[in-house]
């Protein structure tokens, strides 16, 4: 559906990033959105969608060519993983986790064996990636996971226990943070890249409230040899790893919230002409344009200020620590307002399995927890404004 903010999304996008967001968008309503809706209620990884994405290139939008990638620029990223989201949260969450944090760390840390290794199985979807970051302990405070790394000989022994982790039954490798020494905190922190087929690895269920077609997973983890090989970076430096990692992450979250946002909006704005109380479309009531006036600022405001952020990644502002978060949440902050609006609009038709917005509002409401929570971004964002933390 064209509406008049089109022209404002599109406007400094180049003809190049135009077309990509019209081909994306087009492929993922015919190829995608068909059968979301589907999967969910079965529970069913969407594995087969997942592969539609490889001919165009869109499992790699971050590895360059020579890896097999099709890296362009990170906006075009942005607009991949925006028009993805518009239609759903797993297929385009594959995309930003296997490119943000997966591919781009092995192609910021990686040796040159760890890139020819993974990064051309990652783009041609053979190998789907998840990252093992939270613990039950906790998510937020991660120089305080239990993930325990021991040095032996020629690698290490992995000990510990992820959860809430994303493709996890379906992955062909895992990036893995776990401490070296745990009284270091944040300096015993490494990244290691795992095979999930390792001896000592059990992935569990663990069952969510929403996002059934995920099949997130806990990952058991009792003594994994890892060798050498799988060791990111250096022991003890795995904070800035993820901080990279989370960097370009919360910027790929941030433009998936602009989708799930912009998706809600184009629901509520068919539903709002054509539902009809008291003789007159619902539409023509101003508390109800109210809603759809709201909306429309927020998914523009939002995609603007990811957009820039985009920007300023391609101008090679390799960290942009204070605008990722700010990007990160005001965009899932819009896409958890957006649901509710669009919800409220459909009255209680919105809460029906017949209609999408209902299941939109959980996986908005999730994205305000993946790669940090609403409340970590608001202390990054005050600690950088008030100089108690450096950029
Ligand atoms: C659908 C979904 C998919 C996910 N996928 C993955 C994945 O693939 N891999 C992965 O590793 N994780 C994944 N996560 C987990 C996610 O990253 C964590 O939920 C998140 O990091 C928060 O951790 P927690 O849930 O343990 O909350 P906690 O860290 O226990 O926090 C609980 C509450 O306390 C608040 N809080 C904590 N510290 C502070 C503070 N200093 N100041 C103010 N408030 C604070 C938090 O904001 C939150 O509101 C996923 C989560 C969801 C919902």
């Amino acid at each position: 559906m064209n509406t008049p903010l089109d022209r404002m999304a599109d406007f400094d996008l180049t003809p190049e990033q135009r077309e990509v967001r019209s081909a994306v968008r087009a492929f993922a309503e015919s190829e995608i959105l068909p059968y979301v809706e589907e999967h969910e209620r079965a529970g069913r990884y969407p594995l087969e969608l997942i592969q539609k994405l490889v001919p165009l290139g869109y499992m790699g939008p971050l590895i360059p060519p020579e890896y097999g990638g099709s890296r362009s620029d990170v906006m075009t990223y942005g607009i991949v993983c925006e028009e993805l989201a518009r239609v759903d949260w797993v297929v385009a969450s594959v995309v930003s986790v296997s490119n943000s944090l997966v591919a781009n760390s092995i192609l910021n840390f990686g040796s040159a064996a760890q890139m020819e290794r993974w990064l051309p199985r990652i783009a041609d979807g053979t190998c789907l990636t998840s990252a093992c970051l939270t613990e039950p302990d906790g998510g937020t405070d991660l120089a305080s996971m239990r993930t325990l790394a021991r040095r032996v000989s020629g690698g290490w022994l992995l000990s510990g226990t992820k959860i809430f982790i994303s493709h996890a039954a379906h992955a062909g490798l895992f990036f893995v943070v776990a401490s070296v020494d745990r009284d270091a905190r944040h300096k015993g922190v490494t990244a290691f890249l795992v095979d999930p087929a390792s001896e000592g690895i059990s992935i569990g269920e663990f069952p969510m409230r929403t996002l059934k077609r995920d099949n997130l997973a806990e990952v058991h983890m009792q003594d994994v040899f890892v060798p050498d090989e799988g060791l990111l970076g250096e022991p003890g430096r795995g904070f800035p790893v993820l901080g990279a990692a989370l960097d370009t992450g919360r910027f790929s979250v941030a433009a998936r919230c602009v989708g799930q946002a912009q998706r809600c909006l184009d629901l509520a704005l068919p539903y709002a002409m054509n539902r009809e109380a008291f003789g007159q479309k619902i539409g023509e009531f101003q508390l109800v344009q109210q809603k759809i006036a709201d909306m429309t600022c927020r998914t523009q405001a939002a995609r603007q200020i990811v957009y820039q952020l985009g920007r300023m990644k391609d101008a090679g502002v390799a960290r942009a620590s204070m605008e990722s978060s700010v990007a990160k949440l005001m965009a899932s902050q819009a896409a958890v307002a957006n649901a509710l609006d669009a919800i409220q609009v459909h009255g209680g038709h919105g809460l029906s399995e017949e209609y999408e917005v209902g299941r939109l509002l959980l996986e908005a409401k999730s994205l305000e927890f993946g790669e940090g929570t609403s409340e970590l971004h608001t202390k990054l964002i005050a600690e950088f404004m008030l100089g108690i933390r450096a950029q």
